[in-house]
């Protein structure tokens, strides 16, 4: 049993009032809540640690280096990657994602070769593939759902071919909270020997991801995304992949030597870390996955999971509601309608009331076309949220709709 209460005085934001009312912050989804530690950590490293990593000599530059690589392996450890150079730093999950598309695409696809994407995908996981699309003449191939909002799999295995290079989809749907088969969806293009990426963005706050297990060729998610800072997110991609392909950007740090005649690159992970990384931000998502790991996955799964199934509950109840994604492989989100009610004005009015949630595509206009829907309102819970807390939403949507 985790002790809710303990752990929201851990985060002094959610202590506040808004318009006069207690806060109720249901946009997890789009970014989490840091925890006291997170930010005491930023500001340890610049009162105390800070200088630029890996070219002093100086005592300061060490100590940031060590920090900062120590991070690293913190992430490994809690992604359960075989090597910390397997690690790579970015800007979080849509710069990985723009990353593995670039570097990928060239190195590895030719005019006519296919990647399999799937129509719940973000826009950061779509997008990025259409500019290579336009570059070099590849196909994007795309995964269907089925009435609960889940991948289609026949349909998946379905759509492999010769020219497959790459299949590229989220762990959990940021929309419709779908947990997709991944370990399975790996398998699969496995047999076609087809790498796959994984979005991860919503997958490793809720879920316990050991990429080893899954076997992906890359995973990538964000720090705000899991109580760490913005600005900075993570690359995993199997060492023997991240060696076949070129730097994405030239700068400092990513060579080992450079002349105008011939310039050689750094080793992994630097190779594609090019400029002066965020070491701070790394420090400070070290210190967020450790604590998630102290309070346990598994641990949030389970509450989240009673958060959800409550709150599926208390808004199914709401005359008028549809909830959009309604698998029983579902992370702790609620995408809804009410009535004629546009999910812009729910949102606002509910914002009125102290309740934070978002509204429209989420990023996800395919998928909002797929539904028939210009957007939803979108509640998303993390693990310090509380049943009262859902009350307040059932209770908010409720008054809401009285007023149409
Ligand atoms: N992928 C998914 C599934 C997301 O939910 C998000 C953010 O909402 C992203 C990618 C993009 O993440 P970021 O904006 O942190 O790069």
């Amino acid at each position: 049993m985790l002790d809710i209460q303990a752990i929201r005085s851990d985060f002094p934001i959610l202590s506040r009032k808004i318009y006069g009312k207690d806060l109720v912050y249901l946009d997890n989804g789009a970014t989490t809540q840091k925890p006291r530690c997170v930010v005491e950590k930023i500001e340890e490293g610049y009162y105390n640690v800070n200088a630029n990593i890996h070219r002093g000599v100086h005592f300061l530059s060490q100590a940031a280096t060590e920090a900062h690589e120590e991070a690293r392996k913190t992430i490994q450890q809690f992604l359960n990657a075989r090597h910390a150079h397997e690690i790579i730093l970015t800007r979080g999950t849509t710069e990985s994602i723009n990353l593995i598309a670039s570097s990928f695409t060239d190195a590895c696809m030719n005019e006519g070769d296919e990647v399999i994407l799937s129509v719940m995908e973000h826009h950061s996981n779509i997008v990025p593939w259409q500019i290579q699309a336009a570059k070099k003449g590849i196909t994007l191939k795309v995964i269907p759902i089925n009435e609960q909002g889940e991948l289609c799999m026949d349909t998946y295995r379905s759509l492999f071919s010769e020219r497959t290079r790459l299949v590229s989809v989220m762990h959990v749907s940021n929309v419709l909270g779908t947990v997709n088969p991944v370990k399975e969806m790996i398998d699969i293009a496995h047999q076609h020997d087809v790498p796959v990426l994984i979005d991860g963005a919503q997958s490793v706050p809720h879920i316990k991801v050991d990429v080893q297990d899954l076997d992906a060729e890359f995973y990538v998610f964000s720090a705000h995304k899991i109580y760490g800072p913005t600005g900075i997110g993570v690359l995993y991609g199997k060492e023997e992949w991240l060696d076949k392909l070129p730097p994405y950007q030239g700068g400092g740090e990513m060579i080992a030597t450079v002349s105008f005649e011939k310039t050689t690159f750094n080793e992994l992970p630097f190779k594609f870390e090019a400029g002066t990384p965020d070491y701070i931000g790394s420090t400070a998502l070290a210190e967020a996955l450790r604590y998630v790991n102290a309070i346990g996955l598994d641990n949030i799964a389970a509450y989240e999971d009673e958060l959800l199934r409550y709150a599926t509950e208390r808004l199914s109840a709401i005359e008028g509601l549809r909830i959009y994604g309604t698998s029983s492989h579902k992370s702790s989100v609620i995408s809804f309608l009410v009535g004629n009610i546009h999910h812009y004005d729910m949102g606002m009015l509910l914002d009125r009331l102290g309740i934070a949630v978002r509204t429209g595509h989420h990023c996800a206009q395919p998928l909002m076309q797929h539904l028939g829907i210009e957007g939803t309102v979108r509640a998303s819970f993390a693990f310090y949220n509380t049943k009262e807390e859902i009350d307040a939403l059932a209770a908010g949507i409720v008054r809401v709709a009285g007023m149409f």
